[in-house]
């Protein structure tokens, strides 16, 4: 028998929940805030727990300096299957957990473990219509322990769009009030249209608390950024082709004929600024795409499943 649909929607709610729990903890571990021992005895005292729940490959794998082969020999040398759960694991693989982390704790100086990496502040540029969109949709979706910064613009939403989600929808009075109150870490007018800015709370509160944080900008955000943050990490989003570029700027039919022409002639002129970035993702694959970005990020990216 089916449960009743209230019950299937508080599970799924619940489910949810835990999951971004789990992926809050394995994010405190990425940044070094919070050592395996430390985590694993959280999951020993309290079965009902976050860290109960992760699995210990996963764990694992959120260590910076922890890649699937090297973890696949510790799991091995623990005698501990790839699926098991922390708040799982046997007294005796408790224990040989235990002293395996100590002596690993011992050897490096904690250096793998406190402030492996510095919260980064990432930025993901590209030529519009790029899927820059798309990207930080995906990641928003599945990847709960990316912070995306919220712009604020003066545009309207676009269907499906929801404010203080994908934007903070303001009235030019507002955006103007934004500016003068120096709430901005960079603001923009795009297409020559519309305002778009970053508040800069937000992000700098995320830094401060350990967190990464994207910014899903265009060329002049991500020089204003550069700028303001010098060792801020700027990704740029490219396209498998030029045609593709064209195919996907015509195809979304939300803009008239003349404003898809000024997309283009811009889009051409960001292209070429593709040099001033760390790195480089081609957006074959929206999945993929958004999965090489987390993992710049400084995530294990495999945070799926
Ligand atoms: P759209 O209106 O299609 O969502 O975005 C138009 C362009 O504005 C995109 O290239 C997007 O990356 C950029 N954009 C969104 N928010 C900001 C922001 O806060 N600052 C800057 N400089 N550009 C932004």
């Amino acid at each position: 028998m089916k449960p009743p649909e209230v019950d299937r929607l508080a599970a799924s709610k619940a489910a949810v929940a835990a999951r971004r729990a789990r992926a809050e903890v394995k994010t405190q571990v990425a940044n070094g805030l919070r050592s395996i021992l430390d985590v694993a005895r959280a999951a020993w005292i309290d079965r009902s727990s976050a860290e109960a729940g992760l699995r210990v490959r996963e764990l694992l794998l959120s260590l910076p300096k922890f890649g699937p082969v090297k973890v696949e020999r510790i799991l091995a040398s623990l005698e501990i299957s790839k699926s098991r759960k922390l708040g799982g694991l046997g007294v005796r693989q408790r224990a040989r957990f235990e002293r395996w982390f100590e002596a690993e704790e011992a050897e490096s100086g904690s250096e793998t473990f406190v402030r492996a990496h510095e919260p980064k502040l990432v930025v993901l540029a590209g030529p519009t219509a790029v899927g820059k969109g798309a990207v930080s949709d995906y990641i928003r979706a599945n990847y709960p322990e990316v912070l995306i910064s919220v712009s604020a613009t003066t545009r309207s939403p676009r269907p499906g769009e929801v404010d203080g989600v994908n934007y903070r929808f303001v009235s030019d009075e507002e955006f103007d009030e934004l500016e003068s109150s120096g709430e901005m870490l960079e603001t923009a007018i795009v297409h020559n249209a519309y305002r778009y800015g970053t508040p800069a709370a937000p992000i700098r509160e995320a830094l401060e608390s350990g967190r990464s944080v994207l910014l899903e900008i265009d060329l002049q955000g991500a020089r204003a950024v550069r700028k303001a943050v010098p060792d801020a990490l700027l990704i740029f989003l490219l396209p498998p082709s030029w045609e593709e570029l064209v195919r996907r700027l015509t195809g979304r039919g939300t803009e008239s004929a003349a404003e898809q022409a000024r997309r283009l002639a811009t889009a051409k002129i960001e292209l070429e600024a593709q040099d001033e970035f760390d790195f480089r993702v081609v957006n074959s694959d929206v999945a993929q795409a958004a999965a090489e970005v987390v993992e710049l990020m400084g995530f294990s990216g495999k945070n799926q499943g």
